[in-house]
């Protein structure tokens, strides 16, 4: 008889690596989910500030999807430098906005292929369907992802496999390639189709949509912190506080050297106020208004600049001055300024 396969399952809660999970635990293989947190995970950054902007919290969609399918989940961190390295430089470029997707796919493969022999696993496996986004689920990238892995013959994509070359367990028979899928493209009705049959009924709507670095706003946010630290001779990189701040707040530019975040809720002011080293934070005195954080080194009028801009978002804009006050290095200075009215030269400035 043949043995028992192990397998190692990427999970991210989405539909797609749910009913994944769902085939091939039904084949008798067993299975350990892994969900990968990169940092620009949507729903777990804002489980992790304390909730959405209208103060609900999201559940972890992959822990409750491993339980729903009853199979092990390991959280893996993976958000440290070799990745925000692996962001600045992608061997094969970004997607539509700041989404390295075929070169992080390439680096989750390397972590799950590790996380594989560690465990004594036969293969890995995702909920990858050919053709369901343009680039990083072409044939030709889903070989580029297993190749540039080392997952060579040992990375299944359940749903799509009979499209695919027949992968090792399936040559050795530990799995039944006759009941792995031959999903294809962008329709959701197959899988629909499909979680009926295996009796799975709850998942995130939409599917996807998870990741920061797919939305249009923060990419704009990433690259203008990458250009502004090449114009202003710094090396170009993508700090772990980046990570938090670029989807924080507002933002604006005021020079190459200096960036001002103004808090948009009691949440983000909050969270600001946790960032403060190696920052000024700066505030309206006497009226209620935003905490607001700028970066770099602002020249005397970039400094005037902030704190105009600080005052208008705050419950003083209408005032003819509002004093303001900076603090950093653990002193603080205050300024009258008029709350800044432009709000063309405004929005110039937003990033
Ligand atoms: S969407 Fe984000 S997490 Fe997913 S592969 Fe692309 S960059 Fe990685």
């Amino acid at each position: 008889m043949t043995r028992k396969a192990r397998a190692i399952g990427l999970i991210s809660g989405g539909l797609d690596s749910t009913l994944a999970l769902a085939m091939v635990k039904a084949q008798g293989v067993e299975v350990k989910a892994i969900n990968f947190y990169t940092g620009f995970c949507i729903t777990e950054t804002q489980r992790r500030k304390g909730g959405r902007p209208d103060g609900s919290v999201p559940r972890n969609e992959a822990l409750r999807a491993a339980a729903d399918v009853e199979v092990d989940v390991e959280y893996v961190d993976i958000s440290g430098r070799e990745y925000l390295d692996m962001l600045v430089s992608p061997r094969y470029g970004y997607g539509k906005n700041a989404n390295p997707c075929v070169d992080c796919r390439v680096f989750m493969m390397r972590k799950a292929k590790e996380i594989m022999e560690r465990e004594g696993a036969d293969f890995v496996f995702t909920g990858e369907v050919l053709g369901q986004r343009p680039k990083s689920q072409r044939r030709d990238t889903l070989r580029v992802v297993e190749r540039d892995s080392g997952l060579d013959g040992r990375l299944l994509r359940p749903l799509s496999a009979k499209l695919l070359k027949p992968t090792i367990p399936e040559q050795e028979g530990l799995l039944d390639r006759s009941k792995l899928g031959d999903i294809s493209g962008r329709s959701r009705h197959p899988q629909m189709a499909m979680a009926e049959a295996l009796g799975i009924a709850d998942w995130p709507q939409p599917a996807g949509g998870c990741c920061y670095l797919t939305d249009e706003s923060f990419a704009r946010k990433f690259f203008d912190v990458l250009r502004a630290r090449e114009a202003a001779g710094e090396e170009r990189r993508i700090e772990p506080d980046d990570v938090v701040l670029l989807s924080t707040g507002r933002h604006f530019r005021l020079s190459p050297k200096a960036k001002l975040v103004i808090g948009r809720s009691e949440v983000e002011n909050a969270l600001l106020d946790n960032y403060l080293e190696g920052r000024a934070r700066v505030e309206a005195q006497g009226v209620a208004g935003p905490v607001a954080l700028v970066e770099g080194v602002p020249t005397w009028e970039e400094r005037q600049l902030a704190s105009r801009i600080v005052a208008r978002y705050g419950k003083g804009k209408d005032l003819p001055q509002v004093e303001v006050e900076w603090r950093e290095d653990g002193e603080a200075e205050r300024y009258p300024v008029a709350p800044f009215d432009d709000e063309d030269a405004l929005e110039k400035m937003r990033v």
